[in-house]
């Protein structure tokens, strides 16, 4: 995919975000727009700068690292977004302001203390297993409080909110169920965690669902790339 051709995807897509935030009353500058590179080639990402794109998530570290290190120059900002491992947390520390996939303490206490301390506390989210879906990865609702509780006392990360990926749907009215539902377990926070302001959630085939019940970053790969293989 050319550059032009990225240019194009990015306006239409910010035009959807901007289209279902009118529709839901809210203003489109609450809407980051994530933009989801992974496996797919840095000169790609430096068309989506071009094109105005700040925000960059990626998947797989060795992927990624690559990618950081060609477009130093950018000074871009990159969201780890996929499956963690202890033995990557040290790299991902390092090389990223946020991480949205957190689910378990362990991890959590690993990222905060290899976060190098220049670099400011890194963002953290805590990926929810919304659907409870057995195989999925994401901490199950019922266990978000306490495990939300113990991740906002860490030093080196600052929990900004929660983030999901449903089970795919494709009828726009059950897209919304589980948005919504992830937007009532973070106001469910805000009593004891009133510094929590992002919902991370809606993705190429249903970012309008994420956008009518609140999400603050939605995570767009295809639609702005292209399929991945
Ligand atoms: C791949 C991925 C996306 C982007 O999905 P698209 O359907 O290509 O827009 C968003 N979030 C996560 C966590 C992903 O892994």
């Amino acid at each position: 995919m050319d550059a032009r051709e990225i240019a194009t995807n990015v306006s239409k897509v910010r035009d959807r975000i901007a289209d279902a935030a009118a529709a839901a009353g809210r203003d489109p500058e609450c809407v980051a727009l994530l933009a989801v590179s992974k496996t797919k080639p840095a000169a790609m990402v430096r068309a989506a700068a071009e094109a105005g794109l700040h925000a960059f998530g990626e998947n797989y570290l060795q992927d990624a690292e690559t990618k950081i290190e060609e477009l130093r120059d950018l000074g871009l900002e990159w969201h780890f977004i996929g499956p963690l491992q202890s033995n990557k947390t040290r790299t991902i520390a390092a090389n990223f302001d946020w991480v949205h996939s957190v689910d378990r303490l362990k991890i959590a206490r690993r990222l905060s203390e290899q976060r190098p301390e220049a670099l400011g506390p890194l963002n953290i989210c805590l990926q929810v297993n919304i659907s409870g879906e057995p195989s999925k990865s994401g901490v199950l609702p019922g266990q978000v409080p306490d495990l939300a509780a113990t991740v906002a006392s860490l030093p080196g990360i600052t929990l900004r909110g929660l983030m999901a990926i449903p089970a795919p749907e494709t009828d726009p009215v059950k897209q919304r169920q589980p948005f919504a539902a992830l937007r009532h377990l973070l106001e469910s926070l805000s009593d004891s965690l009133p510094h929590l302001d992002t919902l991370s959630m809606g993705m190429s085939s249903d970012l309008e669902a994420a956008i009518a019940e609140g999400a603050t970053i939605v995570r767009v790969g295809t639609d702005l790339f292209g399929a991945r293989q």
